[in-house]
């Protein structure tokens, strides 16, 4: 029986029409779809990076991604970053570096890469049949069929590219991991990474909405740190957001689905120890020119953060104290007449402030998904699946998650580009 349709690819993201140009590329015999249940594809292209779309980063390691190191090099030494920057070049999107190595298109528009893809996709005569979510798909002998809700397609070969479950609204609401596990896969616990947390409605941060600086973020489970990161952080009405934060809710995540109990701190002075800073206030009323404690703070950090935590540490010392004590103004306080206590406990703030995180914001703001289908499961070589022959599984659908900093699209390029090249053998 001849099928309908050569090779199908299920899902029009970033890995899914990466491998429909590379398979229709190195195979322009055969004929290549793509079934998507969103009405227009490309979404979660055209929201990344804050519309600008960080494509990839100047240098992708496995360290920049949670899975086994060596699958994720096996994966990433096929499809580089210098060959996403080489590829998208080639379709007329140049890519510009930024100072944290980001990668982003010359024209700061996401547009750029989805139009690129989707004219590439064109050229290339591949089919997008969109709102064509798909319900199941079976194996009858050597062929699939595909059953969707606008009908049914046969295919000798399908690619999985269906996303994770971050921001369901897209089209990627995890529907793609039960179509998996029908054909033999398995599917780990999965919860929302790269998103912001919330914190406990009682502490400070409402106050400080909108502000951002540098900081530390020290994440610890079970009393053992696990995770130390510097980058910039943003205080926001619910709680906590910025690179930095979103990286560490991985950690702080992953640890509380496992029933651990992990805990985030930060440092608001990242590259000082806890003795430098409490030097530095101690010998400061030696300075010829004598100040507040709240303007040499102000010196190294946003005077709305420096106000906020001499408030806190002037409760704070109050509520420790054995005997009934006055909430002092410390901020206004000169140097001199700040007491050993004092300065003590805001050194213990200024370094490792302790957050009261309460849960995430969850999947509808998480920038990606950790867990999927196990990469044991894949053959790296070609991302052809080890459950059934003929399945190919791509991008976030595989429990492979990386940092913020491009490197996810990098990971869909990169096992879209090796499904692509490969599927097509034998046909
Ligand atoms: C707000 C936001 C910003 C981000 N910014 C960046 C960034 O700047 N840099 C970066 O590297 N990463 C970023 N990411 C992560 C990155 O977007 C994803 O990792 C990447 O898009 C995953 O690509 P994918 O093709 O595997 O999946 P997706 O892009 O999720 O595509 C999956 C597709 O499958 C379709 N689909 C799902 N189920 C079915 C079904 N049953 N039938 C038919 N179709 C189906 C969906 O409609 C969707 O179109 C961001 C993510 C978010 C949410």
């Amino acid at each position: 029986m001849s099928p309908d349709c050569h090779i199908v690819i299920i899902g029009a993201g970033a890995a899914g029409l990466t491998a429909a140009i590379f398979a229709a590329e190195a195979h322009p015999h055969l004929h290549v779809t793509i079934l998507d249940s969103a009405r227009t594809v490309g979404a979660k292209i055209l929201i990344s990076g804050g519309g600008r779309c960080n494509v990839t980063n100047i240098t992708v390691t496995p360290k920049d991604f949670h899975a086994p190191a060596r699958t994720v090099e096996r994966v990433l030494k096929q499809f580089n970053e210098q060959q996403t920057v080489q590829w998208f070049a080639s379709m007329g999107v140049l890519l510009k570096q930024e100072t944290t190595g980001k990668m982003f298109p010359v024209t700061n528009k996401a547009k750029s890469v989805l139009s690129a893809l989707l004219l590439q996709c064109e050229k290339l005569g591949i089919e997008i049949k969109t709102t064509h979510r798909v319900k199941t798909i079976t194996k009858d002998g050597q062929l699939f069929q595909i059953e969707t809700d606008m009908g049914r397609l046969t295919a000798h070969r399908v690619i999985m590219a269906t996303g994770g479950q971050s921001l369901p609204k897209s089209g990627s609401d995890g529907s793609g991991w039960t179509l998996a596990q029908e054909l033999g896969h398995t599917v780990t616990s999965r919860y929302p990474a790269l998103v912001p947390l919330i914190l406990n409605k009682s502490f400070f941060h409402e106050e400080l909405s909108g502000t951002s600086h540098q900081a530390t973020v020290i994440t610890t489970v079970n009393g053992k740190r696990v995770d130390r990161r510097t980058g910039s952080l943003l205080w926001t009405h619910f709680g906590l957001s910025g690179p930095v934060v979103m990286d560490a809710s991985r950690f702080w995540i992953s640890a509380s689905e496992q029933g651990c109990d992990p805990s985030l701190s930060i440092s608001f002075l990242p590259e000082q120890t806890f003795e430098e800073i409490d030097q530095w206030l101690a010998l400061a009323p030696q300075q010829p020119h004598q100040t507040s404690v709240g303007s040499l703070l102000s010196r190294k950090l946003p005077q709305r953060v420096v106000k906020i935590l001499c408030s806190y540490v002037a409760n704070e010392h109050a509520k420790t104290s054995s005997t009934p004590t006055a909430v002092i103004d410390i901020a206004s306080l000169p140097l001199s007449q700040l007491s050993r206590q004092h300065r003590r406990l805001l050194t213990h703030t200024l370094t490792g402030l302790p957050l009261p995180i309460v849960a995430t914001r969850g999947w509808n703001f998480a920038e990606v998904t950790a867990g999927g289908i196990p990469l044991g499961e894949i053959n790296t070589k070609t991302m052809a699946s080890k459950k059934t022959s003929g399945l190919y599984l791509v991008g976030e659908m595989l429990d492979c998650d990386g940092r913020i900093g491009g490197f996810n699209f990098q990971w869909a390029w990169a096992t879209g580009y090796i499904a692509g090249r490969k599927v097509g053998a034998g046909l």
